[in-house]
């Protein structure tokens, strides 16, 4: 059982709207950073564990520039992300850079950077050195295929489109090791929202026999082993958290008979969650417009898919907690729902709460990962703002919504008069 708790009181958080209107996310400072401060010390047995948040999850400068105090780095894939981990002082090997199908200008700026590079393909070996030469530092991305189970966000390794294949590994690190580089990482990614600590022991111990594998027999050394993200949350009431201490004293022993037994140490375990490390600390807050009683009861909010994509994604569920009913019967049956002009725009269905009326505040949890982050423009809905609620209690805008002239922006009105149809 997971609890789903507020970092604000229903006053609270009608005085926030006074000044910011609905719909926007919110997040929680305060538990983003006793979250990252946890995540650090259970890892903390590996000289060099560093974990590189996933900036897709989250992509806020300010989000990242805490996290960055907390000591991670930045997982970017693609130029607007490598820009947003430069602009918030990350850079260097504290960027992670795993992107695939990349385009040159992206490898050009990241080898800037001087951004560790993790290609997707063997092929893009001789793409990076034609366009940006080739660092010194390189990974790989493994797709274990069918020795790994996937999940439905991420599909079966063998359909996905991600990473190397085995034989490509060894190939690719004997063209790399041929071409002078010298200093190697390896890296995969197979889940994502995975609440079992053991299929990440799992996926540690694949790579960590892939190293001595793959060291013994070209001959070279291995610094790092990026397990990816894909660590989950709860999103369900009836979900536990994943047990970090089992997954950490899981893959410490595997370091221990495979690293450590085979006189491969000192390697660094690198992660790159997104979702584990904001997602349960960021609020969707909004407002009920209208309640519908058609063949079902409708309550329409003021956000919409734009704002949380996941459930007309996934069929994801999101807890929901109508403000000021917290204690009251769930015994009305709603599907809660956008204004966008999609039927699967609704944000729960069939979901039981308290009575609700026009003008509620609703607030939707664990929005803090690939929540705002997905959003769109279809249907000319616009992007909310984004809020952090800091340790003092303060209230910051870290990111205004969108406005109608920000949609209407890339339009040229200026030249619509003289265009002739
Ligand atoms: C999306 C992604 C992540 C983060 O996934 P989470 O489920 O948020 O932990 C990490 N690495 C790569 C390569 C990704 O594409």
């Amino acid at each position: 059982m997971s609890e789903k708790l507020l970092p604000f009181t229903k006053n609270q958080i009608e005085e926030i709207i006074k000044k910011y209107p609905t719909p926007f996310h919110i997040y929680d400072e305060k538990a983003i950073r006793e979250n990252a401060r946890n995540f650090k010390n259970v890892f903390a047995w590996n000289e060099g564990f560093k974990e590189f948040f996933a900036v897709k999850a989250a992509p806020n400068p300010y989000l990242m520039k805490i996290l960055h105090k907390e000591g991670f780095g930045a997982d970017c894939s693609s130029l607007a992300e490598l820009i947003m981990a430069q602009k918030t002082g990350i850079t260097g090997e504290e960027i992670m850079f795993s992107s695939n199908d990349t385009p040159a200008p992206e490898f050009l700026l990241a080898k800037q950077l001087q951004a560790i590079i993790n290609l997707d393909d063997i092929s893009h070996i001789s793409y990076l050195e034609q366009y940006a030469g080739l660092p010194s530092l390189i990974c790989f991305r493994y797709n274990p295929g069918p020795l790994k189970k996937g999940n439905v966000i991420i599909g079966h390794p063998e359909e996905a489109k991600y990473g190397f294949t085995r034989e490509q590994l060894f190939e690719g690190y004997k063209i790399c090791k041929e071409k002078g580089i010298k200093r190697f990482g390896i890296h995969t990614m197979v889940a994502s929202n995975e609440l079992d600590a053991n299929y990440f022991v799992e996926t540690a111990e694949i790579l960590f026999q892939l190293i001595a594998e793959i060291s013994q027999n070209l001959k070279i050394n291995f610094e790092f082993v990026n397990i990816g993200g894909g660590v989950g949350i709860p999103y369900r009431l009836e979900q536990n958290s994943i047990d970090l201490e089992a997954m950490n004293s899981g893959i410490k022993k595997k370091y221990e008979q495979i690293i450590i037994a085979n006189g491969l140490a000192p390697i660094k375990l690198f992660t790159e969650c997104g979702r584990y490390i904001t997602g349960p600390y960021g609020y969707l807050v909004s407002r009920v417009l209208h309640i519908k009683n058609t063949y079902k009861k409708f309550a329409g909010l003021d956000a919409c898919m734009t704002n949380l994509m996941r459930p007309a994604l996934y069929g994801a569920y999101h807890h929901i907690t109508v403000m000021g009913k917290e204690n009251k019967p769930r015994d009305f049956v709603y599907d809660v729902t956008g204004s966008l002009c999609e039927n699967n725009d609704k944000f729960a269905i069939d979901r039981a709460l308290p009575k609700m009326e026009s003008g509620d505040i609703v607030v939707i949890h664990d929005a803090g990962a690939h929540g705002s982050a997905m959003g769109f423009n279809y249907n000319g809905k616009l992007r909310s703002a984004e809020l952090l609620l800091r340790e003092n209690g303060e209230v910051l805008q870290i990111r205004r919504a969108e406005t109608v002239d920000d949609y209407l922006a890339t339009l040229d009105f200026k030249n619509l008069s003289t265009f002739r149809v």
